[in-house]
């Protein structure tokens, strides 16, 4: 059969489909194909995408080589991570992990190895108070799909969160780094899992990364090697490329 033909018969079922299951932007609401679900393409281009890897502009921080977020967060990209986390649009989690891995691929640094060369993804964790009210975590989501792309191994349970914190976002600052102070403590059972091992830690958004980085000082004295953060977006100021 000519391949003009196949493929009219594949857009005009595709139509049918979107017919009776129609798709919608997740941000938006617009009508959308399935080649373009789930976000279309007009909320795509106006994210404010970050092009570059970036380092914490902070002599205290020796642990973090560097990190990278798919965008501002902000607008569109603000929307769906609220959409994600707060009213259970899970399936945006490929959608985050895909906009990440193929992103972070065009960045090229001296300073930073490519995904291939870290060993394992470990999510940020949640307390399980906040685990049974959410019902998933959201960073745990995001690396799962982030391991399926690169083939990394993902350990969700190396560090638990002892210390229930409160939301970052509610709070100024100094009292970021307070409540997130001693709010991990490494899960002896899987150490092997960080020790001697380069580690990409994932978290949804990264404000003043005081989170990343409580943990990544933990991993450090657990004999981590390298540290990595991917976020799907950051809010933090004072930024600069390595
Ligand atoms: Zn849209």
């Amino acid at each position: 059969m000519p391949s003009s033909i196949i493929k009219n018969f594949t857009e005009a079922f595709s139509g049918v489909t979107n017919l009776f299951f129609p798709l919608y932007c997740a941000s938006c609401n617009a009508n959308i194909s399935k080649k373009c679900f789930p976000v279309c393409s007009d909320c795509r281009e106006s994210i404010s995408y970050i092009s570059g890897l970036e380092v914490f502009d902070d002599i205290a921080c020796h642990e973090i080589n560097g990190y990278f977020s798919i965008g501002l967060y902000e607008g569109v990209l603000k929307q769906l991570i609220a959409g994600f986390k707060y009213h259970k649009k899970t399936y945006l989690a490929p959608f985050f992990a895909r906009e990440l891995t193929e992103r972070f691929k065009r960045c090229i640094s001296f300073n930073i190895n490519p995904l291939s060369n870290f060993d394992v993804i470990v999510p940020v964790p949640l307390h399980k108070s906040k685990l049974k009210t959410r019902g998933f975590n959201q960073s745990e989501l995001l690396a799962s799909e982030i391991g399926k792309i690169t083939g990394l191994e993902v350990c969700a349970d190396a560090v638990n969160r002892k210390k229930e914190t409160r939301e970052q976002n509610k709070l100024h600052y100094k009292e970021r780094f307070k409540n997130v102070e001693d709010a991990f403590e490494i899960n002896y059972k899987n150490i092997c899992q960080i020790k001697s091992k380069n580690v990409i830690i994932i978290d949804d958004i990264i404000t003043t990364a005081a989170t990343v980085k409580s943990l990544a000082r933990l991993f450090k004295k657990h004999g981590a090697l390298d540290i990595f953060v991917l976020s799907a977006a950051r809010t933090v100021a004072g930024a600069k490329t390595p």
